[in-house]
């Protein structure tokens, strides 16, 4: 019975044939009065699974979301699907409070979006005693890890809500979690009966792609002006100061760029965000503080300029692009100075040992990947315990790097580092390294009296970026380490001596010199068009798309919010004749049929209008 209520609700009311994946088993579950704990990949579909049940139990389905900036959007999206929503959150005023509380206590409300801190007050607790619930959603579940870089203290206080509700069903949602953070997640929310649903976290539409840094504003650049022009992205950069810099250089060079880091005043942020969401083919440069609910489907790329801390936080970031199953690019440029800075950063990182131990593993598995001669995708899901067989849509399935033996290259570096490493007092980085094995004559090498060593110039034989790749690498493996002198000099470690003994054979990958130079990343350049249709239907889905901006504009929502981008190309592809005809498209629910229908029939008819 409740089974085909609930699909009833996912055609009337989002305009949807049937459920993706797990969707259905979790909907039919919570509506069932079940607790779960739903890990599914940024665009996998988790909204509805709170969304459906709690539009078919009695009662409010009371949602907590830690994303303040972004429940005004939430609740307008869903009001213009005619589902009764609303908000409680610290932006409001008295009066607009009033108002949804009394909403609330009279039952007119389908979905309440609450804060954790706002959820957690008396005065909050005490309304919605009084009221009906029907479903609690723990939206971003994982911000109760208090490993992961999103934790929020407020969300350790939400176990209590099974305690004082034992009846009403809880459901936690994260696109994160390891097997360890799963199991945090479900013992700090208390959580122990709950069904687990782990979705596959394959996101087939994304290509993954990981170069080596060298000028990484200008292969920046080369990557958004061949493949991405006037695309939506997001730009991940480790600071403040880089995050200006980068969106700086892409303004000047004409690429509509906002920066968004936590040093900007809310209203900033507030403002970026918003113009990111609203306007097209906006460039969003941030921080890791930016990202997180955004549900914008049509972001193009996520591209990183500086090494992420954890593959967790990276794949999380990197799901951003193509939420609307359409092709998008997660592209990534790392260099030997990201292993040297973030090996230094994690030396003096405050906390204990377990905790920099920690951060170092998180490293190690970041590293890896990079460093993989592997399919990405494996290795991505690997880390997620999931199994899948090489994807070819990464760049190592596209364009395998080849494997060289590099041992001896290695024994050279290492005893390069272990010579230098005698002299007292001295601080040499990798670039110093690098021109001593090449011959290279400097200033250095001069004063210092390097050109005596007997490792001066016994590596002419490679090239500059050959030889950062075999540094790189083997501060990757472990076989060499970042002194904790503050000045990334380097030293040996325990595994070098095995390698400099000649005991271990060292398989290192080899860089695609060419290809770095010229910073085309990848090397695929071409495009692949997003939407892609017959030239007959593109008349109709400009003027679908001019249309929906005007109508976007005048409700103040994005323009996804009216319709999705696959919607409209639906629409442009069947014409469809009549009311009838139109609302069996994909997206098209009841309340916009009623809302919008004539209107877009109209201008499928006359597209030039
Ligand atoms: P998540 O919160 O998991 O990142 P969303 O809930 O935002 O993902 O859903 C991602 C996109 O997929 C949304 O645009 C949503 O409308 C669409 N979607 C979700 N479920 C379905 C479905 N059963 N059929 C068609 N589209 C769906
Ligand atoms: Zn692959």
């Amino acid at each position: 019975m409740s089974e085909s209520r609930a699909l009833g609700v996912l055609e009337r009311v989002f305009g949807y044939e049937s459920f993706r994946g797990d969707q259905q088993a979790i909907v039919q579950h919570v509506i069932d009065g079940g607790d779960a704990l739903v890990l599914m990949p940024t665009g996998g579909g988790k909204s509805l699974c709170y969304q459906v049940p709690a539009l078919v139990r009695e009662g409010t389905g009371i949602v907590v979301s830690p994303l303040i900036a972004l429940m005004q959007d939430q609740v307008d999206a869903l009001t213009e699907l005619g589902v009764r929503a609303a908000y409680l959150n610290s932006t409001q005023d008295w009066r607009i409070t009033r108002e949804v509380e009394q909403e609330f206590l009279n039952g007119q409300l389908d979905l309440l979006y609450v804060a954790p801190e706002r959820l957690l007050t008396d005065r909050c607790l005490q309304l919605l005693e009084r009221g009906h619930i029907s479903l609690f959603a723990i939206d971003e579940a994982h911000c109760v890890s208090q490993w992961g870089h999103d934790f929020r203290p407020e969300y350790l206080g939400l176990s209590m809500l099974h305690e004082r509700w034992p009846d009403v069903p809880r459901i936690a949602l994260t696109a994160t979690a390891t097997a360890a953070t799963r199991s945090e997640i479900a013992q700090r929310l208390a959580l122990d009966d709950a069904r687990h649903f782990v979705s596959s976290f394959d996101r087939p539409n994304i290509r993954y792609r990981i170069v080596e840094k060298n000028e990484v504003r200008r292969q920046l650049l080369d990557l958004i002006q061949s493949e991405h022009e006037g695309d939506a992205g997001v730009v991940y950069c480790l600071s403040r100061a880089r995050v200006e810099e980068t969106a700086e250089f892409l303004c000047n060079n004409g690429i509509n760029a906002l920066p968004y880091h936590a040093g900007l005043s809310a209203q900033v942020r507030a403002q970026n965000q918003s113009r990111f969401l609203r306007e097209d083919g906006i460039v969003m440069v941030a921080t890791i503080a930016f990202g997180m609910g955004i549900d914008k489907p049509d972001v193009r790329f996520v591209a990183h300029i500086d090494l992420p801390k954890s593959v967790e936080g990276y794949y999380q970031e990197t799901g951003r692009a193509g939420r609307d199953g359409l092709p998008a690019s997660a592209w990534l440029a790392y260099g030997l100075q990201d292993v040297v800075q973030q090996r230094r950063m994690i030396d003096e990182s405050p906390g204990d040992e377990v905790y920099r131990r920690r951060l170092g593993q998180q490293l190690d598995a970041m590293l890896g990947l990079c460093e993989t001669v592997e399919c990405r995708r494996v290795r991505l899901l690997a880390y997620f315990g999931q199994t899948i067989t090489a994807c070819g849509n990464c760049d190592v399935c596209l364009d395998p790097p080849e494997a060289w033996d590099g041992t001896v290259a290695a024994q050279k570096v290492l005893s390069a580092v272990y010579r230098l490493g005698r002299e007292r007092g001295q601080r040499y980085g990798a670039g110093h390294i690098i021109d001593i094995l090449r011959g290279k004559s400097t200033d250095r090498t001069r004063q210092n009296d390097h050109e005596s060593l007997s490792v001066f110039g016994i590596g002419a034989d490679l090239s500059e970026t050959a030889w950062r790749g075999v540094l790189r690498q083997l501060l990757a493996q472990g076989l060499l380490t970042v002194d904790t002198d503050g000045y990334g000099t380097l030293a040996l470690t325990e595994e070098s001596r095995v390698v400099l003994k000649g005991e271990r054979q060292l398989m290192l990958r080899r860089e695609p010199e060419k290809k770095a130079r010229s910073g085309r990343g990848g090397g695929t350049r071409t495009k692949a068009p997003v939407i892609d249709l017959p030239a007959e239907a593109l008349p109709v889905f400009e003027a679908l798309r001019a249309w929906r901006g005007e109508v976007a504009k005048s409700h103040g929502v994005p323009a996804y919010v009216i319709f999705h981008d696959a919607t409209l190309r639906e629409i442009a592809l069947a014409q469809p004749g009549s009311i009838d005809e139109l609302g069996h498209i994909s997206g098209v629910g009841a309340r916009k049929l009623e809302a919008y229908g004539e209107e877009i029939l109209r201008t499928v008819s006359s597209p030039r209008l």
